[in-house]
């Protein structure tokens, strides 16, 4: 098995809530829930944090985007809003190196 907690649920090791997947990207329900709506995408690709992004190209992100948006109109909240986060080390309080960006949404966000 990977150490990678993140690899795991990839590869159906460990269970999670998907809610999105394709060939590229998975997204989940985060397992400590912030707000109603806390959703993790996750490259495929092991990718530890944006310190691992190309210079030229964003590698196995690239596409990222769109995803986010489709995963906020799966989860009905892309007209009431949500947040992207992608924590990165230390300082930010990433504690799992495999590269994810949070949906926070379903209620009124705190401010950064
Ligand atoms: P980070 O602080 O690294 O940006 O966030 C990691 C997130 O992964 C945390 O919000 C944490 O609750 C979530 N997480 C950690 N382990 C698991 C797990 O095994 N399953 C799921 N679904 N989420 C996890
Ligand atoms: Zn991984």
């Amino acid at each position: 098995m990977s150490e990678c907690i993140f690899c795991n649920i990839i590869a159906g090791k460990i269970p999670a809530e998907k809610i999105y997947e394709d060939e590229r990207f998975v997204a989940f329900r985060d397992i400590r829930p912030l707000y109603r709506v806390h959703l993790l995408i996750v490259p495929k690709e092991h990718l530890a944090s944006v310190n691992e992004v190309g210079e030229t190209a964003c590698g196995s992100l690239d596409g990222i985007w769109l995803v986010a948006r489709k995963v906020a109109e799966r989860a009905g909240v892309a007209e009431t809003g949500y947040r992207l986060a992608v924590n990165t080390g230390r300082d930010a309080g990433q504690v799992v190196m495999h590269f994810h960006m949070h949906l926070l949404a379903g209620e009124t966000l705190r401010p950064l």
